[in-house]
């Protein structure tokens, strides 16, 4: 595993239905383990480490984000964009299963004590 960045957004979470705060990983902008939020520049010209190495056209860009649940620790995928090198927008990607399943259904009631 490389570098990464954090975003940190409220986003509501696609496996338990809560809606708080979330560190979300990705790998774009320079690779330097810095947390974000929405609104923060982007400086795609950075030294060191840097994804994609050349600048996107007008700072534009749009990229995946890998978030955990603070609730209930389960992994989903959220699509990042960036306008004009502004972090602007992070949606959950709902297509996109996280790594971790599902808690197995609980097992079926009984009448017997
Ligand atoms: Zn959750």
């Amino acid at each position: 595993m490389g570098a990464y960045n954090l975003l940190e957004a409220e986003l509501r979470c696609p496996r338990c239905g809560t809606y708080g705060p979330a560190d979300i990983e990705f790998v774009f902008g320079p690779l330097e383990y810095r947390t974000y939020r929405l609104g923060e520049v982007v400086n795609w010209s950075s030294r060191g480490p840097r994804h994609p190495s050349q600048p996107p056209p007008g700072g534009h860009y749009s990229g995946e984000g890998y978030a955990e649940c603070r609730t209930c620790q389960k992994d989903y995928w959220v699509e990042i964009t960036v306008a004009d090198s502004v972090l602007t927008e992070v949606v959950v990607d709902p297509s996109r299963p996280g790594h971790i399943p599902d808690d197995p259904p609980p097992p079926a009631p009984s009448d017997t004590p």
